[in-house]
């Protein structure tokens, strides 16, 4: 069974980057039936916070990237990898190292004045361990000197590595604390991890990884490293392209779904396909549709999808979204009616709204209440003739069957009878529902507001 894992070091928000990357692994669970962990590599215990925790766990929330099992603590690991390490030692696989700073720094200088390689080879790797002075110590792996690492890697593809480049990496540090790549290892195995995906600025950690799996003699798992996002012009996507932490995509009025969509676009592709569903995206998720060379990072897309995706959301589901766009820009909550409201008049609303806000400035004369402010532009068709005209009007609409044909016949006929078109009546209509002067049809309006509400609005306006 697939078991995938995300694995945020909790020094900042859920970055784009990173909810992409826990979307990938997401998808890849998902689709088949496995297994998606979290896991918090708080190791870094000066630059972990648990606000950074609860950001990254909020907007995975958001994008409703659920994970199973416990939440595993990286640091609460820390006794079972200082045990790994000193197995190692006990296997022969790794010793003890007495080297100071100092004895590393000679070492380097007399290797740079050689010519030589400056990787630091310690002379204890092979000394008798009788000669081992009552010293502080690391321990450090045996890295293979000879031969070369390859790397499997289902999105770089073979990727070797020399292993006379490799050194002997310290597992554990003097005062007994592990690294944090022993760190990883340890717990991608103890987890059960068999499929890595991340960012290519891991893959030369692999590189690494792999030593201590060899050592283990663990199942080294499936790697995945997917290029970064880059920005518009073409550079690593960062701070100065605008790049925002995914909770901030919600506050800008980004559905879930439209985002969900978008990050899986971003660097993975399934033929032509650009809008699709959560369920195609997970049917069709795969290690082989992730692109070599890094996606860049496209507001207009995302636009795009969103509209998309809000046009095709189902009611409930689009309430949910605006309930948290709400709450994430720190508006008020929807009244008991006004969601009732919404609700009624999400179908003429939702089809052409690229965004939450969007979608609620159309919704405005469904959410708005009597006295209707009235906006500048919308209040020049509310002259006197115009609200003598709604004054005649409102008698003509006391009829049992408010429906839009029935609606449509008042209309037209009584705009017949003043010699006019409908058209003269759309804008004086549209101010006094809505108090704007772009809004959903006329007809659509007063089926959303009902008979009742209509005659009060137009009757406020003839006054
Ligand atoms: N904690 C690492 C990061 O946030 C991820 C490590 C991994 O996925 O192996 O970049």
């Amino acid at each position: 069974p697939v078991v995938t894992r995300f694995a945020p070091s909790p020094t900042g928000f859920l970055h784009i980057g990173g909810a992409r990357t826990a979307l990938f692994n997401w998808l890849y669970a998902r689709g088949r039936g496995g297994r998606f962990l979290l896991r918090i590599e708080d190791t870094d215990r000066a630059r972990s916070t648990p606000e950074a925790t609860e950001a990254i766990l909020q907007g995975m929330a958001w994008l409703g990237l659920d994970h199973d099992g416990e939440i595993v603590s990286q640091f609460e690991n820390a006794d079972r990898h200082a045990a790994v390490a000193r197995e190692l030692l006990a296997a022969g696989k790794a010793y003890k190292c007495f080297a100071t700073q100092d004895d590393i720094t000679a070492f380097r200088e007399a290797a740079r004045a050689e010519g030589k390689s400056t990787l630091y080879r310690s002379p204890w790797r092979d000394a008798d361990p009788a000669s081992h002075p009552d010293a502080p110590f690391v321990i450090r792996i045996k890295a293979p000197q000879s031969g070369n690492t390859v790397i499997h890697d289902e999105v770089q593809g073979e990727v070797t590595i020399r292993n006379d480049q490799l050194d002997d990496m310290v597992l554990l540090r003097s005062d007994g604390t592990p690294v944090y790549m022993l760190a990883v290892v340890v717990d991608d195995h103890d987890m059960g991890v068999t499929h890595v995906i991340r960012g290519d600025d891991h893959l030369n950690n692999a590189a690494r990884q792999m030593m201590i799996y060899h050592a283990m003699g663990w199942d080294v798992p499936v790697w995945a490293h997917i290029p970064l996002i880059h920005g518009p012009d073409g550079k690593k996507l960062s701070k100065r392209h605008g790049a925002l932490g995914a909770q901030e995509y919600q506050a800008m009025g980004y559905p879930a779904a439209g985002m969900r969509n978008y990050l899986a676009r971003l660097g993975w592709s399934h033929g032509d396909d650009e809008f699709f569903t959560d369920a195609q995206a997970r049917a069709w998720f795969d290690l082989s549709g992730i692109g070599k060379s890094p996606a860049r990072f496209d507001l207009k897309k995302l636009e795009n999808l969103s509209g998309l995706h809000i046009a095709q959301s189902d009611d409930a589901a689009l309430q949910q979204e605006i309930t948290g766009y709400l709450a994430a820009t720190g508006a008020p909550a929807l009244t008991r009616r006004q969601a009732e409201m919404l609700s009624r008049a999400l179908y003429c609303v939702k089809d052409r709204a690229k965004t939450l806000p969007e979608l609620l400035e159309k919704a405005h004369f469904a959410l708005t209440s009597r006295p209707i402010e009235t906006e500048e532009k919308a209040a020049k068709n509310l002259d006197t003739v115009s609200r003598g005209m709604l004054g005649e009007l409102t008698p003509h609409l006391q009829t049992d069957s408010w429906d839009k044909e029935n609606l449509e016949g008042i209309l037209n006929r009584f705009a017949e009878s003043k010699d006019t078109k409908f058209g003269k009546l759309a804008g004086p209509l549209r101010a006094a529902l809505s108090g704007r002067a772009v809004t959903p049809s006329v007809f659509d309006m007063m089926l959303v507001l009902g008979k009742e509400e209509t005659l009060a609005r137009l009757t406020d306006a003839a006054q």
